[in-house]
């Protein structure tokens, strides 16, 4: 599918009177992100901001909520370049702690960052537990999209998306989101974002708003596949500890020998990201080392025949 070309310009003049009009420099916004910020913020009932990756709006989100010395509680076994971010900042007073998020977060945190589901351990936040703490809530919603959680009207404070997954969909655009519903709350975040120049591409922008024309679609589909390629995974004798939420899909799951396993794939691509119509699986360790078990295989489900896509990974098991 070729993607429709969106107004690639960087000004707009002013109007007749020399005032800027809606857009006069795209740093601050461009018709096209206007747009698909319009569309994602109806999908998930709140106003949405794009970014030049996930990680973009993982950082613009933190930096806007974040005090020095603040303890933020991070949920274990999430995304990992979360985890490297909080990290890198510690110089800036960045502290952060992990904790089991279907369990009640630490007391003192300031900020409760959960993640639906955890990628790739793929745990489900607990919302009671959530909406008893004072803390602010950013969820992660990368895995379970709209289609699966609208998380502000479960309590998040703030959503954040990499858009690069199931939202665009094609493994073709990078690109992340934050949504908030409180409009000074999106103020800031806007402000930072644009002084920072933390501003998705008008590129990205159009894939974006051309993913969520099919994202209801691939995700019934790719999560149809999903459940019953989780339950078959569950019953093969080489493999151990299936995770699987329900919905959505992404699948990781435990076995001996995960080199093998990811070089014997004809079909499944051996790579890394997820959320594609193309099914990617890898295994976590090589980037995330002994945070998560060594032989654990993540599985993102795309849009291929169910058959192909079984008798690959039983192929590839049984090698
Ligand atoms: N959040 C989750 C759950 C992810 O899986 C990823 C990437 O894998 C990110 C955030 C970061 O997104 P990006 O790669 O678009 O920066």
């Amino acid at each position: 599918m070729a993607l429709q070309q969106p107004d690639r310009s960087t000004i707009w003049p002013y109007d007749e009177r020399g005032e800027p009009g809606e857009f006069y420099y795209s740093r601050y916004a461009h018709p096209a992100g206007a747009a698909a910020e319009r569309a994602l913020g109806e999908r998930e009932g709140g106003d949405a901001l794009l970014y030049p990756s996930g990680m973009g709006a993982i950082t613009n989100v933190l930096l806007t909520l974040a005090r020095p010395g603040a303890l933020i509680a991070l949920a274990e076994g999430s995304y990992f370049g979360t985890s490297l971010l909080f990290a890198a900042l510690a110089p800036w007073g960045v502290r952060f702690a992990e904790f089991d998020q279907r369990d009640e977060p630490p007391e003192e945190a300031a900020i409760v960052w959960v993640e639906a589901p955890a990628n790739p351990i793929l745990t489900l936040p607990n919302w009671d537990a959530l909406g008893a703490h004072p803390a602010l809530v950013v969820c992660d919603a990368t895995v379970a999209t709209p289609v699966y959680l609208r998380a502000l009207d479960e309590g998040a404070d703030v959503v954040v998306h990499s858009a690069t997954k199931f939202l665009t969909g094609h493994h073709n655009a990078l690109l992340g989101a934050s949504v908030t519903r409180d409009p000074a709350l999106t103020e800031r975040l806007s402000e930072l974002r644009s002084t920072a120049g933390i501003t998705a591409s008008p590129d990205a922008a159009q894939a974006l708003l051309e993913g969520l024309e099919t994202l209801d679609d691939r995700m019934r589909r790719q999560t149809a596949s999903a459940i019953e390629l989780a339950a078959r995974l569950g019953a093969h004798p080489a493999v151990a500890n299936v995770r699987y939420p329900g919905f959505s899909a992404l699948i990781s799951f435990d076995v001996d020998d995960p080199r093998r396993v990811e070089t014997s794939l004809r079909v499944i691509r051996n790579a890394t990201s997820l959320g594609g119509v193309d099914s990617t699986l890898e295994s976590r360790h090589r980037w995330e080392g002994d945070r998560i078990p060594r032989g654990l295989l993540r599985l993102s489900v795309g849009l291929e025949p169910l058959d192909e896509l079984w008798s690959d990974l039983e192929r590839s098991l049984s090698r």
